[in-house]
């Protein structure tokens, strides 16, 4: 069943809200009342009503500086106002829609005008939420890698430099796992390009899924090589973590029409212990972890390397000139 369609009326005098309630109310909307703009205010903290149908002349707080306070605040969506008063002159007209009101009606008002000027307002609002709709699925693509489904590189590049800023006011650990699937250009020769895709696809999946969901996450940083951040925790614990995945990984086997393909991974990790409070770059938490990687691939691929040496931790002297 569809959401009721809520609406805010803003009015002082009893007797007309309750006339206003009962035209709403025939027209299918679920009715909220305040008595004056700073009720009206408190009530759309409370429960957000995309709807306002107010008066103009209110104690505590009028119509016209209730407009304008909703204008000058950020709301979940956008609040469309009906401004509905005894006032009619072309100064008031003018003011009211200048303090941000998008619609004005003067009252008495006929109940089948009033039906037509909601109308356009629903027309509006559904417009916004098909926006925000829209602006929020691009945004959410501009984070995602097409193929895998997981955050991408620019995901990347932007999140940890923010978790690292925030871990150094906490000094608590942070650790990351740089990953990357052996001999995967073996598997694109032998078995197709499309079930190399369905393998990054499997390989993917299974760090998704092995994550504390919440808290870790993984991108892919390009081709075959994927990276996992693990706020809060320390490098021996990422290595763990490395090493459940990788066994998970040896495990797993994917269909193909040639038959089903298995893989290995090679996991390095460093991380950043509790207490460090200096500043560090991603760039060298990312050479860390993908030195230890390049270890892993040295010592035989299908393994773990953590990176121990606090002093590829350290940013590196500025270069003399
Ligand atoms: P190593 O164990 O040293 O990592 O060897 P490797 O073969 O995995 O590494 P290499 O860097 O030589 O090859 C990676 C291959 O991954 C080459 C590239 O064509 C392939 N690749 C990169 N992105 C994609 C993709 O999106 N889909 C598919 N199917 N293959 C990809
Ligand atoms: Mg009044
Ligand atoms: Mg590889
Ligand atoms: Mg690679």
């Amino acid at each position: 069943m569809d959401e009721p369609r809520r609406v805010l009326i803003v009015e002082d005098s009893l007797t007309q809200a309750v006339r206003l309630q009962a035209v709403l109310e025939s027209l299918g909307f679920r009715v909220y009342h305040a008595e004056n703009g700073r009720k009206a205010l408190e009530m759309l903290d409370q429960a957000f009503t995309p709807l306002v149908i107010t008066d103009w002349v209110m104690p505590e707080m009028d119509g016209i500086t209730f407009c304008q306070r909703i204008r000058s605040r950020s709301y979940p969506g956008y609040v469309y106002v009906i401004l509905l008063t005894a006032r009619d002159a072309l100064d008031d007209i003018v003011a009211g829609l200048e303090a941000g009101a998008d619609d004005y009606l003067v009252k008495p008002v006929h109940p089948a005008e009033l039906a037509a000027r909601l109308k356009t307002a629903e027309r509006i609002l559904g417009l916004e939420a098909v926006l925000k709709k829209r602006t929020e699925e691009v945004e959410r693509l501009s984070v995602t890698d097409p193929l895998t489904q997981l955050y991408n590189r620019r995901y990347f590049n932007e999140q940890l430099p923010k978790l690292l800023h925030a871990r150094q006011r906490s000094g608590r650990p942070l650790s990351l796992i740089m990953t990357d699937i052996d001999h995967f250009k073996k598997i694109n020769d032998t078995y197709g390009h499309q079930t190399g895709d369905r393998v990054l696809e499997a390989f993917a999946a299974q760090i998704q899924e092995s994550l504390r969901a919440g808290l870790d996450w993984a991108a892919r940083f390009g081709g075959e090589e994927f990276v996992v951040v693990l706020p809060e925790t320390e490098v021996d614990k990422a290595g763990l973590v490395a090493e459940r995945l990788r066994l998970l990984v040896a495990h797993m086997s994917v269909d193909s029409p040639k038959g089903p393909v298995r893989m290995t991974a090679s996991f390095g990790v460093a991380g950043i212990p509790e207490g460090v409070d200096q500043s560090l770059s991603m760039e060298v938490l990312v050479a860390a972890a993908d030195a230890a990687l390049y270890q892993a691939k040295q010592n035989g691929r299908n393994r773990t390397e953590i990176c121990m040496d606090q002093a590829a931790h350290q940013e590196p002297e500025a270069a003399m000139i």
